[in-house]
């Protein structure tokens, strides 16, 4: 059944993912109603009504499901027992299948190698000699990755071990209950596919899109990944496609992938949600990540993903923003940078506060005015000082695209 256009659509959670969804959800006409523990949010100021009240307030969630068409969310932690209550009223898409599996790290990473998909090696752990018991797997000296089980996310709840001798001590920064531990993976790039799944088992997606993180939190995203072989970038959109048909997704899912640096695709997590990543798709892309979610759960053919031109994103968190305000003007100069920002006040460290997307006439390019425009934003309208800096990176990153395309 097609939800139309002048329907309202529900959204679980209040992020700058629902502001986007809201924002794309309008322009086809839809109305859109956030709920969400908090008030004031990012979607809820993009929204038609926003709903503040605790995701295990039944009353509440009844209440909001019997005033939309169909809901969807825009964060994987929505607690079950919320789907499930709203369930009864309206479709909620992506389903509880999907979430169930991204909300756990080590339901996740089983239903990925059960699904013949390749994944990091891993092990659950309850205590340290767990751990040691996974770093004597491989050589004693073994760097390993520990993670809590449940609601992480850009690094929160995740340590390096560094070998046997660190085992202890890591899993006292981290320990609680359960926890998974995988091998610390060398990777040449990580890459990130963006796929879409209709009513009907249409599929497109976006990507792969090349990742820079920083501190594990994503910096910048490049597309086209042209640096990766192009019988990998297939094997990673293949990937996605096999997952979203698998666990049946309606809506948008996207999949972080390590390419290592013997050549090998490893899929870290998956998101069944637009994926910051795939913000470059709103400038760079004949149908937006957003657009796409609302078409895909409203039961509405999918448009195209196709992309126009190499496009680049540079995420604002709240260290790029300086102690004064940030020179906007100097920033809305760039003629080919695209502002966007969530709406939070509070300014804190590794706050996503917005973003900037370049598109240009390559990719190196576009990396080169994101990483730019955001130095220029800090640091104020003083531009003779960065005027080198810019020119050293459009050089590197140019000469990275002719060094580093082996299509
Ligand atoms: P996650 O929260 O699992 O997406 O991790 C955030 C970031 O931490 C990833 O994008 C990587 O940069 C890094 N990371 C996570 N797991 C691993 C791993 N097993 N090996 C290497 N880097 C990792």
């Amino acid at each position: 059944m097609i939800i139309s256009p002048g329907s309202t659509i529900g959204v679980l959670g209040s992020g700058q993912l629902g502001r986007m969804f809201a924002i794309a959800a309008h322009q086809l006409g839809y109305r859109v109603h956030v709920y969400s523990p908090d008030a004031l949010t990012p979607a809820g100021q993009a929204a038609d009504l926003e709903i503040t009240a605790s995701y295990s307030d039944e009353d509440a969630l009844r209440a909001f499901a019997r005033h939309v068409d169909v809901v969807t969310i825009e964060f994987e932690n929505i607690p079950l027992r919320a789907v499930e209550v709203i369930e009864e009223c309206v479709p909620v898409r992506p389903g509880r299948t999907v979430l169930a599996s991204a909300q756990n790290r080590i339901t996740e990473k089983t239903m990925l190698r059960n699904a013949g998909l390749p994944v990091p090696e891993f092990a659950t752990v309850g205590g340290q000699s767990d751990i040691a018991e996974f770093i004597q797997l491989g050589a004693g000296s073994r760097k390993v990755v520990l993670k809590s089980t449940e609601a992480g996310y850009d690094g929160k709840g995740q340590t390096i071990v560094n070998g046997l001798v660190d085992a202890a001590a890591g899993w006292a920064r981290i320990g609680h209950g359960s926890a998974i531990v995988e091998d610390l993976v060398d990777f040449e790039f990580e890459l990130s596919v963006v796929g879409a799944r209709s009513v009907t088992g249409e599929f497109e997606c976006f990507g792969p899109i090349l990742n820079y993180h920083r501190d594990h939190i994503l910096d910048v995203s490049i597309a086209p990944a042209d640096c990766v072989p192009s019988k990998i970038r297939a094997e990673a959109i293949q990937m996605t496609r096999t997952i979203l048909e698998s666990l049946n997704v309606i809506g948008v899912l996207c999949v972080e992938f390590f390419y290592t640096k013997d050549g090998r695709l490893l899929i870290n997590e998956i998101a069944p949600r637009p994926h910051n990543s795939g913000h470059l798709s709103i400038e760079a892309a004949e149908t937006s990540q957003f657009e796409q979610q609302v078409r895909a759960v409203c039961g509405l053919p999918l448009g195209s993903m196709r992309q126009y031109a190499p496009a680049a994103m540079a995420n604002l968190l709240g260290e790029h923003f300086g102690d004064v305000e940030p020179d906007w003007l100097a920033l809305l100069e760039w003629p080919t940078v695209k502002l966007h920002l969530y709406g939070k006040n509070a300014l804190r460290r590794e706050r996503k506060m917005g973003h900037l997307t370049a598109v240009a006439a390559s990719a190196a390019i576009a990396e080169s005015h994101v990483r730019s425009a955001r130095l220029v934003m800090a640091l104020g309208s003083d531009l003779d000082s960065h005027v080198e800096n810019t020119l050293h990176m459009e050089h590197d990153a140019c000469s990275c695209e002719e060094n580093g395309n082996v299509n």
